[in-house]
């Protein structure tokens, strides 16, 4: 069947290349059918209260049953994203507002989900915090899951069978964007890529796809129009290029490109167990990024040589409360023990910015990535850091931890957090607590000014790690949350490397070293130039450890 408009134009579409790989397949719609719930008024309203929240107890368990069954495929920071949407279903105000609803309009349990969901996704959109309107497509999901259930209860909803229940693959899901619940439940046997209108390289989608290995094109807009159903395409998860009934040539060539991506991954299996050397021999210390005890797997199984970024505030963003000493004590202690020895660099709180607990209680600000975060918030709420840094310090004897700042921008910072943590050492030696002998102290060079000033942090600390993501935000001046400025971060970042490059200079100069732990170390556009400048140490995602691996090895 040829394409509705089959112009050479109509069938090369363009949208944004979010996890890479190539995969071929027919598309298949994944429409989200709004299944709006039927109004209608009950007699007994304590009746519909108990139907709803056993409804509820219902979805609470299939959430915990998402989260095991995706806890081995995602790796536990993407799983926690079913707990977050337990607790969700646990929130007071949420379930209260749909309970007022059926008791004081005396209406059905489904349609008073439908309507308090929607209200909520609102408040979230309209909300000051990004982590909140983040939670906006959460709450949806959760709504429509809670209906679901009420609805098959009832009778007016057939169990659910998946709409790709049938289809042969190798399939390209299209959709708008699609759940977090959705995602992980594809199958990759049949899943061969996903194609979406909206979505952002930041969604839970995208986040999904990359660790299950499912190519994925996003942001593809109205050019993802309902004809192209049934239709044969190729799509490019690292260009972001979607070919619609491809012809025998293209067909050929990317069948090509893709046996040469495949044979690469398999010769990345000989990199494993091997130290990150260049070409001439030089050592570069290859780590991986993590945020959860979860990630442990996930990091030993890339081979990481050690933790470069810890981000210590995810425990914090996953719960409801401040975690106590002890909480956060267990989790450093685990983290050390299990790397068995391998450095592990624990970022302090990164709070603030994207990433605001509401616990937390911030104020509203207009430019919250330039505002009280980081650091800075942790001098303005010294027990906050005490309690991280004594719990941090503790832990340090069952492993090799360092410790890393984010945010810093000038010296005076440094010297103040610096006196915090004598003071806090001190404190714990006084009560006869062992801290271990040696803990490597460093900055995050993520801000222009760090950068340019890096020459007087050099003797005060043992390491800088350079934060490219918040560097290039702030030395670009472009929004890193702003989906219309991606290609700031794609295009011209010879201001940035610029900036790595003195960074790196004034550490050598001073004898200490310098890595690089933002998504540039694993970007292969800008890899050989981080070696060149000689940066030592390189933190990326585990997923990309082996292909860094060998790709240095080509390197200088
Ligand atoms: C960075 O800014 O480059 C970085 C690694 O920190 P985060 O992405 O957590 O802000
Ligand atoms: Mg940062």
């Amino acid at each position: 069947m040829p394409c509705p408009a089959a112009t050479e134009d109509s069938r090369h579409l363009k949208g944004t290349g979010a996890s890479r790989g190539i995969a071929f397949g027919r598309i298949c719609f994944l429409r989200h059918k709004p299944r709006t719930p039927r109004k209608y008024q009950i007699k007994n309203p304590d009746q519909e209260c108990e139907r709803l929240e056993r409804a509820r107890q219902h979805a609470i368990t299939q959430l915990g049953a998402l989260y095991e069954a995706s806890l081995e495929k995602l790796g536990e920071q993407n799983a926690a994203i079913f707990q977050i949407h337990q607790m969700m279903l646990d929130d007071p105000d949420y379930v209260q507002a749909i309970n007022l609803m059926i008791r004081t309009q005396k209406v059905n349990a489904e349609y008073a989900v439908d309507i308090v969901g929607k209200r909520f996704e609102q408040q979230f959109i309209n909300s000051d915090s990004d982590y909140m309107q983040g939670r906006a497509a959460d709450v949806i999901d959760i709504s429509r899951r809670l209906t679901e259930i009420l609805m098959m209860h009832a009778g007016s909803l057939k169990h659910k069978s998946s709409p790709l229940h049938g289809k042969k693959g190798p399939l390209l899901i299209a959709t708008d964007d699609l759940a977090p619940s959705e995602t992980v439940q594809l199958d990759p046997a049949n899943i061969s890529g996903i194609l979406t209108s909206g979505g952002s390289e930041r969604s839970h989608t995208v986040i999904f796809a990359r660790a299950m290995g499912i190519p994925a094109v996003i942001c593809l807009g109205d050019k993802l129009i309902p004809e192209l159903e049934n239709h044969e395409a190729i799509i490019d998860g690292l260009s972001g290029e979607v070919i619609i009934d491809p012809l025998p040539t293209e067909r050929r060539d990317y069948r090509e490109r893709k046996l040469t991506a495949d044979a690469q991954n398999a010769h990345l299996e000989d990199f494993r167990g091997r130290p990150t050397l260049t070409r001439s021999g030089r050592k570069i210390a290859l780590y991986a990024n993590a945020g959860s005890l979860g990630d442990l797997e996930l990091v030993r199984a890339a081979d990481a040589e050690g933790i470069g970024l810890f981000r210590s505030e995810y425990l914090f963003l996953c719960e409801q409360d401040y975690p106590t000493e002890e909480r956060q004590f267990e989790i450093y202690r685990d983290l050390l023990s299990g790397m068995e020895g391998k450095k592990v660099i624990i970022r302090t709180l990164d709070i603030g910015a994207d990433k605001t607990p509401d616990y937390f209680m911030l104020k509203h600000e207009d430019n919250p990535a330039m505002g009280l975060r980081a650091v800075r918030l942790c001098l303005e709420r010294p027990a906050l850091f005490k309690t991280q840094l004594r719990a941090l310090y503790r832990a340090s004897v069952y492993g090799k931890l360092a410790i890393m700042l984010p945010m810093i921008s000038v010296p005076e910072e440094l010297k103040r957090i610096k006196k915090i943590c004598a003071e806090v050492r001190a404190s714990l030696r006084r009560h006869n607590v062992k801290i271990a002998d040696h803990i490597e102290f460093g900055i995050m060079v993520e801000t222009p000014s760090a950068a340019l000033l890096s020459d007087l942090f050099a003797p005060q600390v043992d390491f800088f790690s350079i934060g490219t993501n918040d560097l290039t935000q702030f030395t670009l001046a472009a929004d890193r949350q702003n989906g219309a400025l991606g290609g700031y971060f794609e295009g011209d970042l010879r201001a940035v490397l610029r900036l790595v490059e003195l960074t790196v200079k004034n550490a050598h100069q001073c004898g200490i070293w310098a890595g690089v732990c933002g998504e540039m170390a694993a970007d292969e556009r800008y890899l050989p130039r981080l070696v060149q400048l000689g940066v030592d140490e390189l933190s990326v995602v585990p997923s990309a450890l082996l292909r860094t691996r060998a790709r240095i090895a080509t390197l200088g």
